[in-house]
């Protein structure tokens, strides 16, 4: 019970495909409360069908993180509710289509910022959000992927946010460390989820992956959630401003 008396806020659960479901099942496993973030209405029909599974029913948090009223909001009812936390999981991403599909040289000003608005800047929304209630320190941990710095077709303006992520990512490792609040990103190998099915090819992709990575074959829902699991819990206590890579060996090959 790794993560027992601690209490948790895991964004991003659209469905039980969704990587913050199975992070959330990690969790809740080895004895963390829960709260789980959610966009809107049909995001919370699903989880209400999910929660059915867990060993403890979660309290459900709305939170849209391009609305700072909604941040605050959310944070407030943390606040209220648990009164600390202990560690946030971000697995929040989102780019039109258009700027998936097409040229990334022909991404739109509005998609551009979009994409960067939800996928990166959102995590110093939720990091700002938690630092007051981590008085005891804590681990927050950043969903990313390789586009951030491999040029991946279709992955266009989503590689952009994703290194802005990574980015932000040690920023606010260097400045919260002081307060033992660590900042983490795990870069996962491709999984069948909804964001994904907005990558045009993205089959071609998860064959590649399987062929080319060191493992030969694809990362699992479960060894990404098992990695965000220790970079929440104290084990993970000496590591902050990293990227893990949760993908079987794909970026250590050569081609
Ligand atoms: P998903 O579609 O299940 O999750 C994406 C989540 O982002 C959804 O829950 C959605 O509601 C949420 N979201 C979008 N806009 C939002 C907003 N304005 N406010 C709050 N939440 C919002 O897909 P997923 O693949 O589980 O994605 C989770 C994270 O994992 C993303 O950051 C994604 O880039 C990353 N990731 C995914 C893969 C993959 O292959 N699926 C690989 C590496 C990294």
């Amino acid at each position: 019970m790794l993560m027992q008396d601690k209490f948790g806020y895991v964004t991003g659960v659209a469905n039980h495909r969704s990587i913050a479901w199975s992070i959330a099942r990690a969790l809740d496993r080895e004895g963390c409360r829960l709260a789980l973030g959610y966009l809107g209405e049909r995001e919370k029909q699903e989880i209400d069908k999910l929660v059915v599974d867990l060993k403890q029913t979660p309290l459900l948090v709305s939170c849209d993180v391009t609305k700072d009223e909604s941040v605050q909001e959310a944070f407030a009812v943390l606040g209220r509710e648990f009164g600390r936390l202990d560690c946030v999981v971000h697995a929040i991403a989102f780019a039109r289509r258009e700027d998936l599909d097409g040229r990334y040289t022909d991404t739109s000003r509005d998609g551009y910022h979009l994409a960067l608005d939800v996928s990166a800047f959102s995590l110093n929304c939720l990091a700002r959000g938690a630092e007051p209630l981590m008085g005891a320190g804590g681990g927050i941990v950043a969903l990313t992927y390789l586009g951030s710095e491999r040029a991946m077709a279709n992955y266009n303006v989503m590689g952009v946010a994703k290194a802005a992520l990574e980015s932000g990512i040690r920023y606010l490792a260097s400045e919260l460390g002081p307060k033992a609040i660590r900042v983490n990103g795990l870069s996962a190998g491709p999984l069948r989820t909804l964001a994904a099915r907005g990558i045009k090819d993205f089959s071609a992709m998860h064959k590649m992956h399987a062929a080319r990575s060191a493992l030969k074959r694809n990362t699992e829902m479960e060894e990404v959630a098992d990695t965000a699991l220790f970079l929440c819990s104290h084990l993970s206590r000496g590591i902050t401003g990293e990227v893990i890579y949760v993908d079987g060996g794909y970026r250590i090959m050569g081609m």
